[in-house]
């Protein structure tokens, strides 16, 4: 809409996939109610899962999945150099996501018994900012359509968007919920970032930590509080790797 017969500017915005499962792409496209406004906020110009436009002229890149295969590095160094803004959307991207369990096996071997008489490019996954720089990381598994819907405002106001700094357990205590610890579950909730509202502990499942490392948060205490409640090093490290944010982080290690 022309104003003071100024038109308005909406930034160009492409969506890229690499080694994932689309799901946080999915999330872009996903509740009707606000879709439209979205639509009318940005232009989207690249964005193969909803879109048949191609163009390469984009302001916002926003890269969802991890890089997995050679081809994928040179694909994203482009992109990186059309972007001025590039956005790692989700936990593949930001982290590696599920596709870094991959890098616990000899990755020939896998290659080979996945594959058979037909091997595929393979290697170490990594998260795209392990090679390209990023401007912003929006992790979960999938993102929070919710969060998303505040980042693309705070992206277009050009003003920097706060992700939560404390844990998962202040959204879970806030929604009432019993703690599945109580219930003999392991969960991650006192270290993982919040932002999500807690779905996991709310549904029954404990967290697996989708959204990283909270800030700053207390891993001697959590291991403690794991220990004291029986769980095995061997569980609570399986838990940490499962979506690659934990890096470097594992219970019963000397730091
Ligand atoms: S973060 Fe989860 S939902 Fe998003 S692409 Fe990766 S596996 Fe799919
Ligand atoms: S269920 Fe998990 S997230 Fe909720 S309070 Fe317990 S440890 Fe924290
Ligand atoms: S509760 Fe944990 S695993 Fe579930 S969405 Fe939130 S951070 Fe991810």
């Amino acid at each position: 809409m022309r104003y003071l017969s100024i038109e308005p500017t909406k930034p160009k915005v492409a969506v890229f996939d690499f080694t994932s499962c689309e799901g946080c792409e999915l999330q872009l496209a996903n509740k009707e109610e606000t879709l439209v406004d979205f639509l009318k906020a940005v232009e989207i110009v690249n964005f193969r899962e909803v879109s048949s436009a191609k163009s390469d002229d984009y302001e916002i890149a926003f890269i969802e999945g991890a890089v997995s295969r050679s081809d994928e590095i040179e694909r994203l160094k482009k992109i990186r150099e059309k972007a001025r803004v590039l956005v790692a959307l989700g936990c593949c991207a930001c982290y590696g996501g599920v596709n870094k369990l991959k890098n616990a096996f000899d990755l020939s071997t896998a290659n080979r018994e996945i594959y058979g008489n037909y091997p595929k490019d393979s290697m170490p996954v990594r998260a795209i900012k392990d090679v390209v720089p990023v401007d912003m990381e929006i992790p979960g598994c999938p993102v929070n359509k919710e969060e998303i819907e505040r980042i693309i405002q705070h992206l277009l106001l050009d003003i920097n968007y706060n992700f939560p700094v404390y844990p998962v357990c202040v959204e879970c205590k806030q929604k009432f919920n019993v703690c599945m610890f109580e219930k003999g579950q392991l969960c991650l909730g006192p270290i993982a970032r919040a932002g999500c509202s807690a779905p996991c502990p709310t549904g029954g499942l404990g967290c697996y930590g989708c959204r990283g490392p909270a800030a700053d948060p207390n891993y001697d205490e959590f291991f403690e509080i794991a220990r004291r409640r029986g769980f095995a090093e061997q569980e609570v490290n399986e838990r940490l790797s499962f979506f690659g944010g934990f890096n470097g982080i594992a219970m019963g290690v000397q730091k």
